[in-house]
């Protein structure tokens, strides 16, 4: 039996190495995982409940619409509930805005690197990727706006950007989509939004209201800490909304994912502190990684990318025998050689991190001379 020709090709998501499997291979009783950018806090103990309490409706199918959670959202940003649809993840919102506008002979542009699940869906569905390299790890909008053609359908903006942690500006958004032609699509990726501090940030509810064409994704797997029960969303205008429900499968979100994404969006204390507590871890990075003479791109996420300015496989696997898991550069799906990806942990991760990471930086030094 033979799959489609288009899909033959593609690579298999390659996620962040479980810390179970870690301890087993390597005979670890303490792992410590900073690879898939999850929130080290954990969730809302609100939403924790909310689990629980729902297990009784286990045997009852979920509500396909959510409506209890769109309107909960709805009313946090200042929307109409018509104006959100929810994926399992953001991923599915990825998938299902590919599936719906583009077809095979299209175009779409994407930054190289960027959020590998672009490319991939867009694949699938038969369209070109126009990539754009990078400008010092940031989005360059100038190269992207000046790649669109007439076949040019989505535009995809990754702010922050996984894996480099930068961002775009607010006028440097408004720029690009002054210029864009209405025709073209602008997804504005913002699963890391609840964790940056920059006032530079561009507030995308605000420029939906100004642009019909823009999109903004978001996520409950980062600062809300529910990655496991995989629930995420898209904002847009209500009619590109529409066309992305119309490919949606009918009970896409579970009733666990909606019922703990509704309490944890009424505890935005707790997502207030996990900013906070993230951007000091940041800040402590940056100045142990000064010490050590790494340079990293300026992180607004809650990951950043180092350049150990030595192999990153190495790197990766050395520190995964000090018990580290992070995502090393030289994977396909972050694209950085010498650098590694780290998710910015509780303060104590975060300091064993730097411990595993100078013993290593050591090590590889001396294997070097
Ligand atoms: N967008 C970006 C930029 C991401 O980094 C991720 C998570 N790796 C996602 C989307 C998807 O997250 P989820 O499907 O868990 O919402």
């Amino acid at each position: 039996m033979q799959p489609k020709a288009r899909i033959t090709h593609l690579p298999v998501y390659q996620p962040g190495k479980p810390v179970d499997e870690v301890k087993r291979e390597l005979g670890l009783t303490k792992v410590t995982k900073l690879a898939s950018n999850e929130n080290p806090f954990g969730c809302s103990p609100k939403a924790k409940e909310a689990i629980v309490a729902i297990a009784e409706q286990a045997n009852i199918y979920p509500d396909g619409a959510s409506v209890l959670l769109k309107d909960a959202v709805a009313a946090l940003y200042g929307v109409d509930p018509e104006q959100i649809v929810f994926g399992a993840g953001s991923d599915e919102v990825i998938l299902m805005i590919a599936r719906a506008f583009l077809s095979p002979g299209d175009e779409t542009i994407m930054a190289d690197r960027t959020f590998p699940q672009y490319r991939h869906n867009a694949e699938v569905e038969g369209a070109t990727v126009v990539e754009v390299p990078l400008k010092d790890g940031t989005h360059d909008l100038e190269a992207m706006l000046a790649a669109v053609t007439d076949r040019t359908k989505i535009v995809w903006v990754c702010n922050p950007n996984n894996p480099t942690s930068t961002i775009v500006t607010a006028d440097e958004v408004e720029s690009f989509l002054e210029r864009i032609p209405s025709s073209v699509m602008v997804v504005l990726d913002e699963a890391y939004v609840e964790y940056v501090v920059d006032p530079r940030f561009p507030n995308a509810l605000e420029l939906i209201k100004r642009y019909p064409n823009v999109v903004t994704l978001r996520t409950f797997s980062k600062a809300y800490g529910l990655a496991g029960l995989r629930i995420g969303y898209g904002i847009g205008r209500a009619e590109l909304i529409r066309s992305i429900n119309q490919v949606r499968e009918p009970f896409n979100t579970t009733s666990f994912a909606q019922a703990a994404a509704l309490a944890a969006v009424q505890d935005q204390a707790f997502i207030a502190s996990c900013r906070e507590a993230n951007a000091a871890g940041i800040v402590y990075l940056r100045e142990q990684f000064d010490r050590l003479g790494l340079k990293s791109f300026p992180a607004h996420g809650n990951f950043v990318l180092v350049d150990c300015a030595r192999d990153a496989k190495t790197v990766y696997e050395e520190l995964l025998k000090k018990g580290v898991i992070v995502r090393g550069g030289h994977t396909a799906s972050i694209g950085f050689p010498t650098a590694i990806r780290v998710t910015v942990g509780s303060a104590e991760q975060n300091k064993e991190f730097v411990e595993a990471l100078e013993a290593v930086l050591q090590e590889t030094a001396v294997a070097a001379e």
